[in-house]
């Protein structure tokens, strides 16, 4: 096992991306837990975590409660602003047509997410993310995969 120090993990972007995403992945879980579509998301300012998330269209009964959309909520109010410019997004789903939306209105610096979504996924309708976002897919996509495939399996 891997002990990451905080203070240096910095200089390496590919483990920072990857330490962000297991906690992304805690709230993926977290939303299993609740029965709700394993998706979790959190935002990253200057290294620290400013806004959680995780799927809860079943709990709230609402299309749009979607993790990133909960996260970018949370992020916007603990900024005082609804720009999230410094900011990075780690999903461990692909984004969707509505969050990648939502996301170009807050013009976040950074998306990092996890599985692809071959269905859903907004990088299969044209260019949607914001011109200054950079888009990081594939981190730690195995597990974050895995997880999705098992709850639709259980589903069955
Ligand atoms: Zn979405």
């Amino acid at each position: 096992m891997k002990i990451y120090n905080f203070e240096t993990v910095d200089d390496d972007p590919i483990t920072t991306d990857e330490v962000y995403m297991r906690e992304a992945l805690k709230l993926a879980r977290k939303a299993l837990e609740e029965d709700e579509v394993p998706i979790g998301a959190i935002i990253v300012s200057q290294g620290k975590i400013i806004g959680k998330g995780y799927n809860l269209t079943e709990r709230l009964n609402d299309v749009t409660a979607h993790a990133e959309m909960q996260a970018f909520t949370a992020a916007s109010n603990y900024m005082g602003g609804k720009y999230l410019k410094d900011c990075t997004l780690y999903v461990t789903v692909e984004p969707c047509v509505m969050c990648a939306g939502a996301s170009y209105w807050t013009q976040i610096a950074k998306i990092v997410y996890g599985a692809i979504d071959e269905k859903r996924g907004a990088s299969r309708y044209g260019k949607l993310y914001h011109p200054k976002t950079r888009v990081v897919p594939g981190v730690l996509a195995v597990e974050c995969s895995d997880l999705i495939k098992s709850f639709f399996r259980n589903k069955r």
